[in-house]
């Protein structure tokens, strides 16, 4: 008999991680994490807010809170929803440990063994390896350019049984960098209704979008209750906090509140206490405004290299926000080889085929352009065309 769990045969160290260990070493240039530009953290005023909390508040701070999350963090966080065109109340907030435990207590709440879970193909890793610790099954459902694509949704959602959930990330997608479409958006909470099934919208990027306007979430068009939206400062303020939400209609938000009161009681209220601070003082929209343009810089130059360097047969996308771009390759092209191959020269990125939970997909990958400065995005860029060229039959 196994010392560890069943449930412990599906957990298996992130490709990620392990590629993520390898670049640390001095001189590599990375795309290979998902990491936000740490010099656009607000340091200065990060400071000035926990000093007056400390100096101010230190019984409350310091102290247990309500598990659902620091009631003013709560109302500023639904009244940020406005942004996404989501009209929604304190009440209908959880507070919790970044959209990472949103997704574990997800697949606590909704999925027993071999349930379905409907996802883009490529989806998060991160939630790949979350649900799996319960054990679904995942039905990757046919995704272009415009986010799922609908024909294929509908034949999956006639043809599986015991399905529980639709997994989406409509904005920025990670990996892909793709946006759904808004007649994507509707017809997904469409079928959704017709097949009742819960949708869970992750949405950590929507906020980061260079060009445009923002798109309403799909929680925008829900009608019955049925969208769960997962949300995150991480990317618009710093992840170090560990500070998420979930959004959801009183009914189904009381079943995270009971999984959140056994898996950690609360979030850190001085951390709560403190980005509530942040976003009614100080100029949360200005900040944005400010990692928009560094990052729009960033992705400007990583697509103009692009062109410039890589060989042709290469197909990639043009992100409008978030953090990623993604590379297709001919299928002869296995990125995994490729990997070590561009390590051998300095560069890291994540292979695309950890984005499949059902595996494959062996001849793309994913780059991140928020994480490395402009000199180096084009040194990397430069160098991973060199490998490209070598490797491509021409
Ligand atoms: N969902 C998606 C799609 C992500 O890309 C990430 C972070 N990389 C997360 C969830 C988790 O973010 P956090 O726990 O930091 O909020």
């Amino acid at each position: 008999m196994s010392r560890y769990s069943k449930r412990m045969e599906h957990i298996r160290a992130s490709e990620i991680r392990e590629i993520l260990k390898l670049t640390q070493r001095p001189g590599l240039i990375s795309f290979a994490g998902g990491l936000p530009a740490p010099e656009l953290f607000p340091v200065k005023e990060l400071i000035e807010i926990n000093e007056e909390v400390l100096k101010n508040h230190s019984n409350q701070a310091l102290q247990y809170g309500l598990t659902e999350g620091y009631g003013p963090l709560r109302k500023a966080i639904a009244k940020r929803m406005e942004k996404v065109h989501v009209k929604t109340h304190g009440e209908n907030i959880l507070v919790i440990s970044g959209s990472q435990q949103g997704l574990d207590f997800t697949a606590k709440i909704f999925l027993d063994k071999d349930d379905v879970v409907l996802c883009e193909s490529p989806t998060y890793l991160g939630a790949i390896n979350a649900f799996k610790a319960y054990e679904p099954k995942f039905v990757e459902v046919e995704t272009d350019e415009d986010g799922m694509v609908m024909e294929d949704l509908e034949k999956k959602l006639k043809e599986n049984k015991n399905i529980k959930l639709i997994y989406v990330i409509p904005d920025f997608q990670n990996p892909s960098g793709i946006t759904w479409s808004i007649n994507r958006r509707k017809k997904l909470v469409e079928l959704a209704n017709k097949y009742d099934v819960v949708i869970v919208e992750d949405s950590p990027y929507g906020e980061l979008r260079f060009e445009g306007e923002i798109l309403p979430a799909v929680m925008h068009y829900d009608t019955q209750d049925r969208v769960i939206f997962l949300g995150t400062f991480s990317k618009t303020l710093c992840p170090g906090m560990r500070i998420g939400w979930v959004a959801a209609s009183k009914e189904i938000l009381n079943k995270y509140i009971l999984v959140k009161q056994g898996a950690d009681l609360q979030s850190s209220t001085i951390t709560q206490m403190e980005i509530a601070r942040f976003m009614e003082e100080y100029d949360y929209d200005g900040h944005i405004e400010k990692i928009k343009e560094v990052y729009g810089k960033r992705r400007d130059l990583m697509m103009d290299t692009i062109k410039k360097e890589f060989p042709e047969g290469i197909k990639y996308n043009y992100p409008e926000g978030g953090l990623f771009t993604w590379i297709e390759l001919p299928e002869y092209i296995d990125t995994r080889k490729l990997a070590l191959k561009a390590l051998e020269e300095n560069v890291a990125f994540i292979p695309g085929g950890s984005f499949y939970p059902n595996g494959g997909h062996e001849n793309a990958f994913r780059l991140n352009f928020s994480n490395m400065e402009e000199d180096r995005i084009v040194e990397g860029i430069k160098r991973l065309g060199k490998v490209l060229k070598e490797e491509l039959h021409q």
